[in-house]
């Protein structure tokens, strides 16, 4: 589809009556109610870089539509009343629709060459969006709120992302995500190739894999993540969530198999994967990225300045993890922590772990101080014959599939209350307000792990900990179960 013709079927959209569209009233309603129901119809042009949407209203149609970031001010065309009439929007992207009638309807357009980053990224043919890119929303919604989002990509396209989905794959494609679609970014990706499909336990694992030339098969690619998800289900045994999507997408060559990996939340959980074209199915499968980013979604979102504790989180887990699954040895698992704790090590003083955290100041200690507190917090619960895994996943069904930021320290506080005693968020409290380095060689040695230099270590099993480091990468049966 051109962009004449995509702005002639929008037009022509505009004709379907829908209520008694575009109708002002006269009610001295000064605050518009929060809204009840929203249907979006997006249509995307052949070239899959302009999309026009149109959004009805079940009840009253707010008073203005706002973008769900900043970026996306950028790329908003224009936008019309359901008679062509046009909509102010301001330089924030914000669109001003007046007092429309109940179930009127509104359109927009939105032009994805604008964008930049990571939130359109395009390979060949293929394309993957974060939905902040077109979806407005309203300010305002009832906890009831029913949403359904049809896409209508160009013919040959599939349409896959993590929302859930009553129909198809290919044409119009219905989807009906709850409300975290308007609170979190969230992938939509458009591929030529099928998306694949693997049953693993009861979680629905779906694989979106943009155009390039990958020097693996798409089977060794389903073999790696399959194998990530269990790994990351080694974390109390189970993976807690029904459904998991996951976009690859292929970049030029690089010395690591996985160039960079993000995690979105917005509608159900999206990995996203830049992988090195040249990495090989054996490198690949035994990478850390993937488990990385599956293992936050053991925990919730949290807030900037708690970026350590969520990274820490990860990065200590992404070792661990892969070691119990057998996808690294426990010495691997161990040198890497032990390397990656040299690399993030400073000397003097710095400000504390969580302005550093606020300002993206020190990503390397961000990531390996905030594992020296996990490491640090699971070996003091394994003191005390229990575990941090165990106490993650009794914390997660209260909240799990909200994608609201939490406080780090009310995460800690929470899993301190059913453990029975608090641990983890006065630990955090100290870590969080140092302006030195973690004293990581004391605990490493109390463990009984040895550095010998060039990512090596020697296990001493008179340590006073050596049992405790035994059992955190123990092999461990997964069940990747949605319960
Ligand atoms: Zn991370």
């Amino acid at each position: 589809m051109t962009r004449a013709t995509l702005l002639l079927t929008l037009a022509s959209c505009a004709a379907v009556p829908s209520g008694p569209a575009g109708e002002r009233t006269e009610e001295p309603e000064r605050l518009s109610p929060p809204v009840e129901g929203v249907r979006y119809r997006v249509r995307v042009d052949e070239a899959l870089r302009r999309m026009g949407i149109r959004v009805c209203f079940d009840g009253r149609p707010p008073e203005v539509l706002v973008p769900m970031s900043s970026s996306a001010a950028r790329v908003l065309v224009g936008a019309q009343g359901d008679r062509g009439q046009p909509l102010r929007h301001e330089p924030t992207g914000r669109i001003e629709l007046g007092r429309l009638g109940r179930g009127a309807c509104v359109r927009y357009e939105v032009d994805l060459a604008r964008a930049g980053g990571r939130q359109a990224v395009r390979r060949g043919s293929d394309l993957l969006v974060a939905q902040a890119l077109f979806l407005w929303r309203p300010p305002r919604w009832a906890p009831s709120v029913r949403i359904a989002i049809e896409i209508e990509g160009p013919p040959g396209v599939h349409v896959s992302s993590a929302w859930p989905r009553p129909t198809g794959s290919q044409g119009r494609v219905l989807f009906r995500p709850d409300r975290s679609v308007w609170k979190a970014p969230g992938n939509v990706v458009f591929i030529h190739a099928p998306p694949l499909h693997v049953e693993v336990g009861s979680t629905q694992l779906e694989i979106a894999i943009l155009e390039g030339e990958l020097a693996v098969a798409r089977a060794d690619v389903e073999r790696w993540l399959t194998g990530a998800l269990r790994a990351a289900s080694a974390m109390d045994g189970r993976f807690h969530r029904p459904q998991v999507h996951v976009a690859v997408v292929p970049v030029g060559p690089g010395s690591r198999p996985v160039a960079f990996g993000l995690v979105r939340r917005g509608g159900g959980p999206s990995v996203m994967l830049l992988v090195h074209e040249n990495a090989g199915a054996e490198a690949l499968a035994a990478d850390w990225t993937a488990v990385h980013e599956l293992s936050h979604l053991a925990l919730p979102r949290m807030h900037r300045e708690d970026r350590w504790i969520a990274e820490g989180f990860a990065t200590y887990y992404q070792e661990v993890l892969r070691a119990r699954a057998g996808l690294i040895t426990p010495q691997e698992a161990w040198a890497s922590l032990a390397a990656g704790f040299e690399r993030g090590r400073f000397r003097g003083r710095r400000p504390t772990l969580w302005r550093d955290a606020e300002r993206m100041a020190d990503v390397g200690r961000i990531y390996w101080a905030g594992a020296a507190f996990v490491l640090d917090a699971d070996v003091r619960f394994r003191q005390r014959g229990s575990s941090l895994d165990r106490w993650i996943g009794r914390f997660r069904p209260s909240w799990q599939g909200s994608t609201d930021a939490w406080r780090g320290l009310e995460v800690l506080g929470r899993i301190d209350r059913l453990f029975g005693q608090p641990l983890a968020r006065p630990l955090a409290i100290r870590y969080g307000r140092m302006r030195t380095y973690p004293d990581t060689d004391t605990l490493l040695r109390r463990l009984g792990v040895r550095s010998l230099g060039d990512r090596r270590v020697q296990f001493d099993d008179e340590a006073p900990l050596a049992a405790v480091r035994r059992a955190i990468t123990a092999p461990r049966d997964a069940v990747v179960n949605a319960e």
